[in-house]
Parts: structure tokens; C-alpha cells; sequence
């Protein structure tokens, strides 16, 4: 049997009166999901638990199968995987975005999309001015990863040295437009978390990389935003789990963690950016290509989430066409050619255009191919799951049905 997986990230949302009272995945023109939902099951999942957030680290871990109150430490931690930084048990990882806050409003959190190079100069200077010459030098080192997208990482000696479960942060793409005085770092260690977000608001106001960025009609990184805290999390490979060997392709650091953590190796694609620029006629390819050499193949697209996250509509429900198009029906395409096969596409959480935040609740879910039956539904949507009685209250429990019913 072959699978694959189709990720849409945040592509659930609601009803808006800009698209006629649709969702934008009811507006747009998708016929290679909607042939799907006629062949096979649309229904719901929830991959948001009330008390985790509701982002993709928590909800795609629980779509690959993995109940995250067992194994969810963090969202950095898993970043750091993606970039192969080992974590020792007594080291933590910290989500360190490059953002532009004005008069105490996160106006980008990602710092009109920063690029890697001005990251990484923006980081050498924190690592001096902010940590250098203190006890907290050896300790401490901020990682550029990609544009706005960076980590610091602790080396500790022991348990709960500083930082613990019980510290909490927000994180900086839930504040889009908001203020964010009551969201810095609280609980254990984060006097120290606040220390450096305030101090690098300092060191950066005047930097080279901010005047020369001003200077070309860009935003300027104003500060660092800490977040996303945990220590090393332990993964049961997903071939342990359900038998199968996977393969990912993303363009998001996250996504290639969860990947590294669960034992699957990462196919990278020329052109994938992880925004709407991405080219997902690339992303398709190399999708049909890794069919040839993997038992399952699980395709992330990000652009559904980074349009709404900036509030666009229109951009989001030409990210689903585009995804469709070029990535679901090329896909159940080549499937054809392979016997046996199932496909599943489903969002990880819903990103409603409106609020432009992750949210929790449920998302709809597709399943078509060998073994499965045809329900009544012809459409892929929130309405057309909604009205289904197929659900998993625990999205986690849905992987298994997926491979081995
Ligand atoms: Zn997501």
C-alpha cells in the first residue's frame, strides 16, 4: 500500500460575508479534493487539546498519530531538531523570532519577512552585547535558522535549573495588530527571557542591518521575541509506531523537526519557501517522484496559513486552488499507477482569516482509496465535515485508522 499525505496548513476557517458567506475552502475551485470527497470520507478531526496551544507544533504531532500531552515539550525543541541540534536531557530550546513591535504593538512578527543573512548579523550582536562577558555566555547561544525563524538553546547541568514546564510565553504570530504588554515571559526564568527581549529592543534601534532595512522602505527587526520553550522531547519512530516508512516535504523548520523526531527523512524542493511564493508545482513533483522510493509520502504547504495570518482572504483561496492543482492532483494521479493507496489531506488547525491566530476546534479531514468507503459528502469543507458524523475528539487516534484499517 502507498500513502500520502496532503497538509493545507491553518486551511480550515470560517464563513466570511467577502466570499459570499463561504469558507475560503468553499470558494475556492479545488475539483481534485471534491473527486476525492466523492470517492472516499470527509470528517473531523481535533488536533488542538483546550489546555496545549493551538499551533502546529501541538496539531501536527497529533495528526502523525502522537498524543501530545505523551509527547509534546515545546515548539522549539522541535525546531531544533530540524536543524540537527542535539538536545541533551538538562538543555532547552527557545523560539527566538526577529519581529517589528511599534508603540507596543507586534506589527510583523516576522519582521517584514527578514532575511537569513540579516538575521544571522542581528544574532552575532545579541550573542555579544547581550550575553558576552556574563556568566550566562557559555550557557547560552542564539542559532539563526531561516529569515525571522531563530533559537536560542541553554545547555544546563541539571533539572529545572532554570527554566520549567510551568514557564509560559506567547507566541508572536497570535499577536498580529495586538498589544503586547501583558504577553512577555512569565514563571520560571523568565526575568531572563524579558531581560533579553528588552535589551535587544536597545541594541537594535540603531543597528546597521535596521538603518540600511529603513533605509529600503523595509520594517526593521526591532527586538527578539522569546517563546516556544521545552527540553529534548523522546519520539517513538513512526515506523515503531505504524509499521510504515515516511517521508516529508515542507518548507517550515517545525515540520522538518516533527520529521526528524519521528524518523522520516526530509526531501528538500528548490522554489518551496514556505509562503505563498512557494512553487507548488515543484512541491507536487518531488511528491510523485518520492512515491517511487517511499511507502508514504507527506506533503506540508504552509501558504494557506501565512495568508491568513496577514488577513487575505482572496491569497488564501488561491493558495487551496494552487495546492489542488498542482500537489492533490498530480498525486492521485501517479497513485493510480501504484495498486493499493489511500490519501489523506487535512489541515493540522484552523487559522481563521478574521482573527488571523491559529485556533483550536476541529478541522476537516479527507480520507479516499483502497478499503474506504464512500460516504454521501462531494465536497471537501467545513460544512460538508460538519455535517458528518465521522470524528476523532482525539485527532491522534486518526493515523491508525489511516494506515492500518
Ligand atoms: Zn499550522
Amino acid at each position: 500500500m502507498k500513502y500520502v499525505i496532503v497538509i493545507p496548513d491553518g486551511c480550515a476557517d470560517e464563513p466570511l460575508d467577502e466570499l459570499a458567506g463561504k469558507t475560503p475552502l468553499e470558494a475556492a475551485k479545488i475539483p481534485a479534493m471534491d473527486r476525492l470527497a466523492s470517492k472516499g470520507k470527509v470528517g473531523l478531526a481535533n488536533n488542538t487539546p483546550s489546555h496545549l496551544p493551538a499551533g502546529s507544533e501541538v496539531a501536527n504531532l497529533c495528526l502523525l498519530g502522537y498524543d501530545p500531552d505523551q509527547y509534546f515539550t515545546g515548539r522549539a525543541p522541535l525546531e531544533a531538531a530540524a536543524q540537527g541540534i542535539e538536545l541533551a536531557p538538562n538543555d532547552w530550546a527557545v523560539r527566538c523570532n526577529l519581529v517589528t513591535i511599534e508603540d507596543q504593538v507586534m506589527k510583523d512578527f516576522t519582521a517584514d519577512h527578514i532575511t537569513t543573512e540579516e538575521a544571522s548579523e542581528l544574532l552575532a550582536s545579541a550573542q555579544k552585547e547581550l550575553l558576552g562577558g556574563s556568566d550566562l555566555e557559555s550557557r547560552f547561544e542564539f542559532i539563526t535558522g531561516v529569515s525571522y525563524r531563530n533559537l536560542l538553546v541553554y545547555r544546563g547541568t541539571g533539572p529545572d535549573e532554570i527554566f520549567s514546564a510551568d514557564t509560559r510565553t506567547s507566541a508572536p504570530h497570535d499577536l498580529t495588530d495586538l498589544s503586547i504588554g501583558d504577553d512577555f515571559p512569565r514563571g520560571p526564568g523568565s526575568d531572563l527571557l524579558v531581560r533579553l527581549m528588552n535589551e535587544s529592543a536597545a541594541l537594535f534601534a540603531q543597528h546597521p542591518v535596521n538603518l540600511a532595512r529603513v533605509a529600503a522602505g523595509k520594517r526593521p527587526a526591532t527586538s527578539l521575541w522569546l517563546w516556544g520553550l521545552g527540553g529534548a522531547p523522546a519520539l517513538p519512530s513512526f515506523k515503531e509506531r505504524f509499521g510504515i516508512q515516511g517521508t516529508m516535504i515542507t518548507a517550515v523548520d517545525l515540520l522538518r523537526g516533527i520529521a526528524a523526531l519521528v524518523g522520516w527523512p526530509r526531501i528538500e524542493v528548490d522554489g518551496a519557501t514556505g509562503y505563498l511564493d512557494t512553487d507548488y508545482a515543484a512541491k507536487g513533483k518531488a511528491a510523485v517522484k518520492a512515491l517511487e522510493d517511499h511507502d508514504l509520502v507527506c506533503v506540508h504547504i504552509e501558504a494557506p496559513d501565512e495568508a491568513s495570518h496577514e488577513g487575505r482572504h482572496e491569497a488564501k483561496v488561491e493558495a487551496l486552488e494552487q495546492i489542488d492543482q498542482h500537489i492533490v492532483q498530480p498525486l492521485e494521479e501517479a497513485l493510480q499507477s501504484y495498486g493499493d493507496h489511500r490519501i489523506l489531506v487535512t489541515p493540522d488547525h484552523p487559522t481563521p482569516c478574521t482573527t488571523k491566530k491559529h485556533s483550536h476546534g476541529s478541522v476537516p479531514l479527507l480520507i479516499a482509496g483502497t478499503g474506504i468507503e464512500a460516504d454521501e459528502q462531494h465536497h471537501y469543507s467545513e460544512v460538508a465535515a460538519e455535517s458528518s458524523d465521522w470524528f476523532y475528539p482525539k485527532g491522534w487516534d486518526m493515523m491508525d485508522e489511516f494506515i492500518k484499517s
